[in-house]
Parts: C-alpha cells; structure tokens; sequence
C-alpha cells in the first residue's frame, strides 16, 4: 500500500527498532507511524517510511528494543518527589557509616527546621535495633528522623520527638505505636504514620504527605505560592517517570489536591505522564465520605488524569510485626497483627465502594490481610451482583493455599513488586525471612503460584519504598527472585512475562487494555525506546539496558 498526502504524514516515526508490541498477534516489527497521540502504523522500516513527511519527527531506535511504554501500577507521586531531596541511606550499614552520611548531610542543610532521611534497612546496626540514642550520639542538637524503606517505620533522635511532642507517648489508632522505652519515654522506633506523622509534620511535608495520610484536603487552604511549590515538586516527580519509560502510573495515595494540581499542569503544558489519583479511605472515615471518591471519579475520567478508585490500608509490614498473619508470626509466636479495619467493617466498605461502580485496591501483605481482603470482595459481588470490578489487593507478600485460586475466581488482580522481595534486589534477607518463617516461605513473594492459578498479576514498585526503575523491576521478576530454601518453588517470570507485568497487565488493572499496554495500530502512542535489545541480553546485564526515548501521547517527554 503506498501511502501519499500531508494526511497521511505522521508527527512521530520510530524506525530503525527491536519493536517488541506485547501483541500476539503481531508480535514483532522493524518501525512505528505516530499520528494525534495515537500509533497509527507498525510494520517494516520501508512500509513505515511511507509516512513521513517533511514535519515527520524521526526517532532511530538504533537497534535497540520499542516497548509499550512501562505502567508503574502503584506508585506514591508527591511524596516520591518531594523524597528526592532527602538523605539517602539506602545500603548504608553500621554505625560509623551512617553517623558519617547524617553528619556530612547535616552540614549540608544549615537552616533545615527537620533533618530527613530515608531508605534505612532496618538491620542497619546489625541484630541491635535503632533508638533515639543512637541518634542522638550522631546528632544531638538538630531533629532528625529517618525512615525505613517500606515508610511504615522511622525512628527520630530525642530533639525530633520533643518537638514533635510524643517524647511522652500518645494514645493512637490501632496498628499505629509509638515504641517506649524501659525509661518510660519514646525510644525513637515510631511504627506507622500516625507515630511518625506528627515528626514529619515538623519537616514542612503536611501537604505531600496528606494524600498517604488520609484522603483529606489540606488545611489551610494553600496559598498560591504553596500551590506553585507543589506543582513543581509534581513536575519533579513526572519527569523521574518519563525519565524511567514510564508513560501512565497508578497512583496509591491521593486526594482532590493531587488532581487539581496535576489538572493545572495539563492545562499550563500538558502532562508528561498519564495519572491514575484515587481517594485515600482510612479507618476513621464514615462510608459517606466516600461521596467524595465518586465526586473525583466523576470528574476526572480522562485518558491522562482519572479516579475512579478508592485505596485502602488493611494492614502494615512485616518487618515492624504489624502485617496481619493467619498464624502467629515465626518470630513473635504470640502475635498474629492486628488489622486496621475488623472484617465485617472492611466487608461493609468494599459493598459500599463497590455498589458505587469504583474499583478498590487494598495494602494487604500478611496472608490474615490478604484473607480479610477477599472476603470483603466476595461479599461485595454477592450484595451488588457478580460484575467486571477488577478490585485490586496490593502487595500480597505472604498468601495461604487456599487463597490463591480466589483471585481468578473473584476476577481480583494480584498487584505485586518485584523489588520488595528480600535478597531480590534492595531488601536484606532479614528481619523479613525470620519474620515469616520457612514454613511460609514457598508462599511468600508468589507471583508464579498466583499467575499459574489464573491470577492477572500486575507489577510496580511503590516509589519511593524501591527505586521507580521498572527495568531494574523485570530483572528482579525474571532473575533475580531467588528461593530462600532449595524446597521452595521457583517464583520467576519469563522475560515476556516480566514486561507484560509492567505493560498489558497495567493496562488490564485500570480498564484500558483496548487503548494501551501494547503497541498496536488504533493505541495510544506510549512507548519507550531502550538502549539495547532486551531480549538478546544477558539476564545479568538486564539493569545496563537504559530507556533512551520515551514518547508519551506521540510526544517525546524523554530524550537522552
Ligand atoms: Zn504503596
């Protein structure tokens, strides 16, 4: 077919390509034709080539792999940016290191009314755990607190808790803890956001946090210098994605502020990445508060800003004991979690969210939170009827046998990270492994058991708890996910597996798989341009591969 006429001309070819389309029924190509947002074309070079036209943008891929541009399905927007100026101590290990990078950073920051860090393995000081005297004794004058890389934890010097005013302890929701010490003061290990919110409040991080928080709205409303500093620190946290291939995120913390300043950057210059904001329903709501879930799903319901989802916490992490296990945790025999929600109250919400038409996706990683989850989807097909919901149960770090097959029954989506798995890739083996206990082992981090029994397991990497790389994410699910004990199964994806868990299965999660998630003639021109072809490299050189353009609605929103 030979193609002539400005019409016909495309604004965006790629050529010279690996085209890897995630389409089975065309699964390779040579070149892409782009045209108003949409990939209008794939095919040979020369049959690509007949779109191009004097205005015709050309991208060489010089060899390298075109994929479908990555879906990060669970991901913390605001507060990842604004973490990016934070102290990283992520691989930071004993004392005399971390007293040093607290120091250095210290000096760096003269004026800063709170001093934050983030990434702290929670075996920073070997089998010792973190007090605030430890803190102290590096930093005794200035407040300082760090957090572990989940951000369920963090642990303040005495400065940091006086001012934050709980040196003396407070009384607090369930799950939340403020550890004391034998002295009968904080002893600066502060487990979940109520512990620690009061202390990063001091940071001047209310606003970016207030989506994780509750889905509440801040108060005061925020000037409009305010709003300006937060849009940028939106903009920051935009090109980090499109910067990592990233063409659409889910969003998993969020209120009616995030949308509005996300709204405001579409209309000054258009977004650079589409986003998924739900509304953040946290325990202390009532159900008509949800109103306001169905208010933002009303009104934003486009293809680069949308709701339509309501997130939820049923539990904590295992690594501070709060996770909510069936069994007792191996090494805390009289102590299974307590919930967040009891589970006739979480069955209640997921009926009231459901009857609503919105999608749900619940932190849920002990197998006792996992449980409670689907037992709340199930009884909310049975109230509303049996319908596409496609609800969502994040992270899914331990499962029970008997739960597995209930994903594909109930249609629910396995959303998991590949990073998150200990001696993966950033996590120490312990304290989670102990944590655990080998009896669970063989269902922990089981994206392969899931995905074998018919679950549709989508990937992410919650950012800023691991680095927001997906390419780091795929060879973390095809490689580097090792068992702990020979008994245990193999839990690895393919390489195709592992790309389609950032690409088609994100796309499936938020409803969109006829628009995106594959690169096919009729879609959405998201896609990424890598440095190498994915598929002829080693599996241990898979992190060397670097995106080198992506393109996000046909528009190039990274380029090396
Ligand atoms: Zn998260």
């Amino acid at each position: 077919m030979s193609v002539t006429g400005a019409d016909h001309n495309a604004d965006l070819i790629v050529v010279n390509g690996r085209v890897l389309t995630m389409d089975a029924d065309n699964p390779a190509a040579e070149a892409i034709a782009v045209k108003d947002g949409a990939i209008i074309a794939i095919g040979s070079r020369a049959s690509i080539e007949g779109y191009k036209g004097t205005a015709t943008r050309i991208v060489d891929a010089g060899g390298g792999s075109v994929i479908p541009g990555f879906i990060e399905a669970h991901m913390h927007l605001f507060s990842g940016a604004a973490e990016l100026a934070h102290l990283q101590l992520s691989g930071v290990h004993g004392f005399e290191v971390l007293q040093a990078a607290i120091r250095d950073y210290a000096s760096a920051w003269p004026d800063a009314k709170m001093l934050v860090a983030q990434g702290v393995d929670y075996t920073v000081l070997g089998d010792e755990r973190v007090t605030r005297h430890h803190l102290d004794a590096i930093l005794p004058d200035r407040p300082f607190v760090m957090a572990a890389p989940d951000h369920h934890t963090m642990w303040a010097n005495t400065k940091a808790l006086e001012l934050a005013g709980i040196l003396h302890g407070r009384t607090l929701g369930p799950g939340n803890e403020i550890v004391m010490g034998e002295d009968g003061l904080a002893a600066g290990e502060l487990r979940e956001g109520e512990a620690f919110g009061p202390v990063l409040d001091l940071a001047g991080e209310g606003r970016v946090r207030l989506g994780l928080a509750t889905g509440g709205e801040p108060d005061p409303t925020p000037t409009a210098a305010e709003r300006a500093a937060d849009r940028d620190i939106m903009r920051r946290g935009l090109a980090w994605c499109a910067r990592h291939g990233i063409t659409s995120i889910h969003n998993m913390d969020g209120n009616l502020y995030q949308l509005e300043l996300l709204a405001e950057i579409e209309a000054e210059e258009g977004l650079p990445c589409r986003a998924q904001i739900p509304f953040h329903y946290k325990n202390f709501m009532t159900l008509d508060m949800l109103d306001k879930a169905s208010v933002m799903a009303e009104r934003y319901n486009g293809e680069w800003l949308s709701s339509g989802m309501v997130k939820v916490f049923y539990d904590g992490v295992l690594d501070s004991w709060t996770a909510v296990m069936v069994e007792p945790y191996a090494d805390r025999p009289d102590w299974m979690g307590e919930p967040l929600f009891t589970p006739p109250q979480f069955a209640e919400l997921a009926v009231a969210v459901d009857k609503r038409g919105l999608q749900m996706a619940v932190h849920s990683i002990g197998d006792g939170a996992v449980r409670a989850v689907l037992d709340g989807y199930e009884a909310a097909a049975k109230a509303n009827g049996k319908r596409d919901s496609r609800h969502r149960v994040e992270h899914i770090e331990v499962i029970t046998d008997d739960d597995v097959p209930r994903f594909e029954k109930l249609g629910v989506v396995a959303s998991m990270q590949p990073p998150h798995p200990p001696g993966a890739m950033d996590f120490p083996l312990e304290p989670t492994v102990s944590r655990i206990g080998q009896a669970r082992w063989p269902l922990s981090y089981a994206w392969r058991t899931l995905k074998n029994a018919g679950a549709r397991v989508v990937f992410a990497s919650d950012w800023p708890v691991a680095s927001i790389d997906p390419i780091l994410g795929i060879q973390a699910a095809a490689v580097l996910r090792k068992p702990w004990a020979s008994t245990d199964p193999d839990q690895r994806f393919s390489l195709h597996e592992a790309i389609a868990g950032y690409t088609v299965e994100g796309a499936y999660a938020e409803f969109m798989e006829n628009r995106k998630g594959r690169l096919k003639p009729g879609y959405l021109a998201d896609l990424v341009v890598l440095s190498a072809d994915i598929e002829a490299t080693a599996p241990e050189d898979l992190h060397k591969v670097r995106p080198v353009t992506t393109v996000c609605g046909g528009k190039v929103t990274y380029q090396v």
